[in-house]
């Protein structure tokens, strides 16, 4: 929305849609109050149904494409050296501090939506009300307070530790009480906590079935946090709507995908949050570790576009990356287009309110250099960011993520 309350119609030379992906030249969307109200191409716009006054912002040599959705974020971690030390050294008023920077960054990196997967104190809750209410600048967020875990398990410094169904009931119901979206449980260990073994299940599968009935129960969706295969199995088995990470890890580091289970994978409801990054596209490039999205997305796993930003050294500000990153571990970039937006809508249950460009849906909208359809590097510099209606120019990037000969960049 204009900041007098006026509608805006943003028009530009292409506009994207990725579900299916099909580019038309001359687009244009128009938001009113936060939602979108007319999209389509500029000669088929019909100022008379559109009454009162407009503004229009012309982007020219650009393209409008749905606001992006991260799926796995966590606000309060700095995505530098040791970003478990920071926040267990922090205060909550710091913390929060923080938490409104990296929403900021994520928002500027064209993330329209993100689902805030750990936080202590529910911090996040107040940080999401903040945003809903515009006293902070951000995506739209969904929330999970601290991670179920165990005693002594992977971000037990969270404040969600639980050892049996009662307990793992209660801090469901108690999450619920206090605002959450959704309920995250951690169903291995992790790597970010010393002592806990991300190829082990941390629970066992009836305290995992506890988790997911309770939640569902309350109209929320279950995350869970996987890498081994016995953690990703149960996890599949009691239920849960999002499979983080997934990586199909073994004791030695190593990814070994089962093809079993892959295959129950595809076949279920679930769908696959495999959280890929700059660190991980590193890890690939140097042949490190092999990533199973492509053998998933192959075999007909619903995967969507996470990066886990805010652990160590993923920035907020690299949501492209991941992009990338799914298109080289094996998945076309149509697909990579709508795991990105309305696939993950509807993993998140948010495909009635965002993921596409639709008369109806909220206003959330980028407008990127270059053709995001050939050359997923274009999402790295949005050059306006619409979400909810609000409007944002994302500040220059720093001068190491120029890439001079990446096509439609200008200057
Ligand atoms: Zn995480």
């Amino acid at each position: 929305m204009h900041p007098d309350g006026i509608p805006v119609l943003y028009t530009a030379d292409r506009l994207l849609h990725t579900d299916p992906v099909r580019t038309i030249a001359a687009g244009g969307v128009l938001a009113r109050g936060g939602v979108i109200e007319w999209v389509g191409p500029m000669p088929e716009f019909d100022p008379g149904a559109h009454p009162g006054p407009l503004a229009r912002e012309d982007l020219g040599d650009l393209t409008l494409m749905p606001g992006l959705i991260d799926a796995h974020v966590h606000l309060g971690f700095d995505g530098g050296a040791d970003p478990v030390g920071r926040m267990t050294s922090e205060s909550d008023v710091q913390q929060v501090i923080l938490m409104l920077a990296s929403a900021r960054e994520l928002l500027e990196a064209g993330v329209t939506t993100a689902r805030d997967l750990g936080a202590r104190g529910y911090l996040d809750v107040a940080v999401r009300r903040a945003v809903d209410e515009g006293t902070a600048e951000g995506p739209r967020l969904l929330t999970a307070g601290a991670p179920l875990t165990v005693t002594g398990g992977h971000c037990w410094f969270m404040g969600g530790e639980v050892d049996d169904e009662d307990g793992a009931r209660r801090m469901v119901r108690q999450h619920h009480k206090m605002g959450v979206d959704l309920i995250k449980v951690m169903s291995t260990g992790g790597y970010m906590t010393s002592g806990s073994t991300p190829w082990r299940a941390q629970f066992t599968a009836r305290q995992l079935r506890a988790v997911v009935e309770e939640a569902h129960h309350l109209g929320k969706r279950v995350a869970a946090h996987c890498h081994g295969i016995d953690g990703i199995r149960q996890a599949l088995a009691a239920g849960v709507d999002t499979l983080e990470h997934c990586s199909f890890m073994c004791a030695d580091g190593s990814t070994e995908v089962d093809p079993e289970l892959v295959a129950a994978i595809a076949a279920s409801p679930v769908y696959v949050s495999p959280t890929m990054n700059s660190d991980v596209r590193t890890a690939m490039a140097s042949g490190t570790w092999v990533s199973p999205v492509g053998e998933l997305h192959r075999r007909g796993a619903r995967i969507i576009a996470s990066t886990d930003a805010g652990v160590g050294h993923t920035s907020h500000r690299d949501y492209a990356a991941a992009l990338e990153a799914l298109e080289e571990a094996g998945m076309p970039i149509d697909a990579v287009l709508a795991a990105a937006t309305s696939r993950a809508a509807e993993a998140l249950g948010l495909d009635a309110v965002t993921g596409r460009l639709v008369a109806g849906l909220s206003a959330d909208l980028i407008a990127v250099p270059g053709d995001p359809a050939s050359d997923l590097r274009v999402l790295r510099s949005p050059r306006l960011v619409v979400a909810r209606g609000r409007r944002l120019v994302p500040r220059p990037r720093a001068l190491s993520h120029v890439e001079p000969s990446l096509t439609g960049l200008r200057a």
